[in-house]
């Protein structure tokens, strides 16, 4: 406990200090909201694993299996609330213009927080690309309709087959999404939360701010791939840990 205290203080001096500071969030901030993850039986959906329906050869497989799993993702989160952790990172960078969120999660809790420059490296269940790719389409619509309809999404400009405009396995990050990413870790703090952090990007920022000479933390439950390299490393649940911090600051 004294050592778990003393890396607090730790963290909570060297953000006070901070004048750019980033954090990189993973599916454990949205945890405590309800948000199920991709891990163990919480990643299960009628007997599929989610690795199994998050690539887009499920989807050309068999779209409306993939549909009706986002369609079910969609009702759970949007019966989530931002929990603490939502809220204090928000709150950071509303105060500093110089803190940026990047996070891995699709379920916009942050975005409802109100948080200010975030990245949403794998994009959003409430945002919709066209699957065919049509020129004309946006890159992106917003679409929160809960629940969805039976018929399968459509794109508006070709009336082909709408997708979820999320990143699945196998496919590449957006450009601008993956360089923003990259500047934020020209910071004086870089903090990864909630995070494996074994997915490219993530693990490969934490590097990056590390040899521009950030001070490197990590929050997580339990111990990562990156708990050794990092400056100070707390166990600990991310609402809880923040929420410390925030009233430490
Ligand atoms: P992950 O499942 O690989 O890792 C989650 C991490 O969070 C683990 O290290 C776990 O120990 C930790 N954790 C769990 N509860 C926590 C808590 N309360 N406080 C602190 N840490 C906690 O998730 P990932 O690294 O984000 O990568 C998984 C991929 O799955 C991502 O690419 C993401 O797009 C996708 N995904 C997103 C969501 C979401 O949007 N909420 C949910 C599931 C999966
Ligand atoms: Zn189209």
């Amino acid at each position: 406990m004294a050592q778990h205290d003393q890396q607090l203080d730790t963290l909570v001096e060297r953000i006070r200090a901070a004048r750019r500071l980033t954090v990189l969030t993973g599916a454990g901030v949205s945890a405590a909201s309800g948000v199920p993850t991709f891990r163990g039986t919480d990643g299960l959906w009628r007997q599929h694993r989610a690795a199994d329906l998050a690539t887009p050869q499920a989807f050309a497989r068999n779209p409306r299996l993939v549909w009706e799993w986002y369609a079910w993702r969609r009702e759970i989160v949007a019966r989530c609330r931002p929990n603490r952790a939502h809220e204090v990172l928000a709150g950071w960078t509303m105060r500093n213009p110089h803190c940026r969120l990047v996070t891995q999660n699709v379920d916009d809790l942050h975005v409802r927080a109100g948080s200010q420059r975030l990245v949403r490296l794998h994009g959003s269940i409430w945002e919709l690309s066209c699957w065919e790719g049509c020129a004309p389409s946006p890159r992106t619509w917003r679409d929160e309709r809960v629940p969805l309809p039976d018929a399968l999404p459509a794109c508006p400009s070709c009336g082909g087959l709408a997708r979820p405009a999320v990143v699945w396995f196998g496919e590449s990050l957006e450009r601008d999404d993956v360089e923003a990413a990259l500047e934020a870790t020209a910071c004086d703090v870089f903090l990864t939360v909630g995070t494996s952090a074994v997915v490219y990007p993530a693990a490969g920022l934490l590097d990056d701010a590390r040899r521009q000479g950030a001070f490197t933390g990590e929050i997580n439950l339990e111990d990562t791939s990156a708990s050794s390299s990092v400056d100070v490393a707390i166990r600990g649940a991310a609402e809880d840990v923040l929420g410390a911090i925030e009233a430490a600051l």
